[in-house]
């Protein structure tokens, strides 16, 4: 079955029959768009943010990280322009109450029940909070509805205690807040979604430059994550439909079940972020050039990823449907360094316990070094069909040949192939596999 034929059904029930991504508050009737993690979906979710990390802050000398608080001073939101401008434009149907954001009504009426639109009034996304025991106008706060403010606000921090010359970029990753007037398609469009953003300092003249390297860098890594790129797009956003402050923006978006919609954002913000915080804080911003003794402010480039988007257009890239009747086998197409786990070890026996200390054994040692699952319930065509639907990409099995010949079979999840194994040699083998 090819992937792009793959229905919402089958991935929403297969994250739930396999624990990836539950219904939140399921016991209570749940609540509306809330979902979450469990323990496969939970590996899934870390091997995508541990992979981005990698890639572009341990892998590069020109990033560092960063981990700013998720409730900032509201001073930062109105500098930024989330106060005053951060909203959707809400209707609301006369007849049954549905309430819309009017941009994405397909006509003038409501699409439930075909009633009368009030006018849209613009709707602030933030979701408010107060500080401290007063519910006062004074303690009013904001849970952030992006992580790239925390990044322009310890702008000074960073460039006072690290080494980096422009250009150079922060990363922060976390959750952000927004309080979407319309949710929905399983974790597409949720209220509280984590992010992973860089702001890549840069000289004004060279921003053609690095948005460039920025596009290439964002696509290479979507590849080796496993993304479907033929259902990857680029969508130039016009200047209308940009935020006011940017000059250029790049959405990605992918082709999912329910149409082409955006993944991720990449923006040359200009140096608009920084001047506001300049202007609001008092806070000199500048950046100094050591070599030359310029003081300037930088423009930024940003390249902003949302994690449950990653998440659901990578279950619709790998998932894969084979055969017919008994015969037919799911499976998750992962690449192994993010699939949940990378090896599972099975003694064929349970009660036998010789087979079970010789497994335990080898189970110890694999998982000094990667991910493994131990499963010892059933039988072993059960047990594959499990990996399978979780993605692992090897399991291998402990027999009683294993106790007098100390090799075990190794099983591919891709072509199902059985291979035996010396266990001296298992370790290389998962490695060269692996990693
Ligand atoms: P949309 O147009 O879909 O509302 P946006 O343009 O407002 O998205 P950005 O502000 O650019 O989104 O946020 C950067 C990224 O964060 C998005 O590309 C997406 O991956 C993710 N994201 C934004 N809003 C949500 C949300 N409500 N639920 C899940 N992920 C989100």
């Amino acid at each position: 079955m090819p992937s792009t034929d793959i229905s919402m059904d089958k991935i929403t029930s297969l994250a739930k029959r396999r624990g990836f991504i539950f219904p939140g508050s399921e016991i209570y009737g749940g609540l509306a768009n809330s979902w979450d993690y469990g323990p496969v979906g939970i590996e899934l979710k870390n091997n995508i943010k541990a992979h981005w990390w990698k890639t572009f802050v341990h892998d590069r000398s020109d990033i560092v990280g960063l981990d700013a608080a998720l409730i900032m001073n509201p001073r930062v939101w109105e500098a930024s322009g989330h106060v005053a401008g951060f909203s959707d434009p809400l209707v609301e149907c006369k007849k049954c109450h549905h309430r819309f954001r009017a941009d994405m009504l397909p006509g003038n009426a409501c699409s439930d029940c075909g009633g009368k639109l009030t006018a849209a009034k613009q709707f602030n996304l933030m979701f408010k909070t107060s500080i401290g025991p007063a519910e006062e106008e004074g303690n009013k706060a904001y849970l952030r509805p992006e992580t790239a403010q925390g990044i322009f606000v310890n702008f000074k921090n960073i460039l006072d205690t690290t080494r980096q010359t422009i250009p150079f970029g922060i990363a922060q990753m976390g959750k952000s807040f927004r309080n979407e007037i319309t949710t929905g398609n399983f974790i597409f469009r949720l209220r509280e979604f984590e992010q992973m953003e860089i702001e890549y300092f840069i000289r004004e003249k060279n921003w053609k430059k690095y948005f460039e390297e920025w596009r290439r860098a964002m696509l290479a890594w979507m590849e080796t994550i496993g993304l479907d790129m033929q259902r990857v797009h680029e969508l130039e956003v016009p200047s209308d439909d940009r935020a006011h402050y940017s000059k250029r923006t790049i959405d990605f978006e992918f082709d999912y079940p329910f149409g082409r919609k955006e993944l991720y954002g990449l923006a040359y913000r200009t140096d608009y972020d920084l001047r506001q915080h300049e202007e609001y804080s008092g806070a000199n911003l500048k950046y100094h050039d050591p070599e030359t003794n310029e003081e300037f402010i930088p423009h930024v480039i940003e390249p902003s990823l949302g994690v449950e988007r990653t998440v659901l257009a990578l279950l619709l890239s790998v998932y894969r449907e084979e055969g017919e009747g008994k015969e037919k086998r799911v499976y998750l197409k992962f690449p192994p360094t993010i699939a949940p786990y990378k090896v599972a070890v099975f003694p064929l026996l349970k009660n036998k316990p010789a087979l079970v200390k010789k497994a335990r054994e080898i189970f110890d040692d694999i998982k000094k070094t990667f991910v493994t699952a131990w499963d010892d319930r059933g039988n072993i065509g059960k047990r594959y069909y499990y990996q399978d639907e979780i993605g692992t990409p090897f399991c291998v099995t402990i027999d009683f040949d294993t106790l007098e010949d100390n090799a075990v079979t190794v099983r591919d999840r891709d072509t199902m192939k059985q291979e035996r194994l010396a266990v001296d040699e298992l370790k290389k083998y998962l490695e060269e596999k692996i990693i």
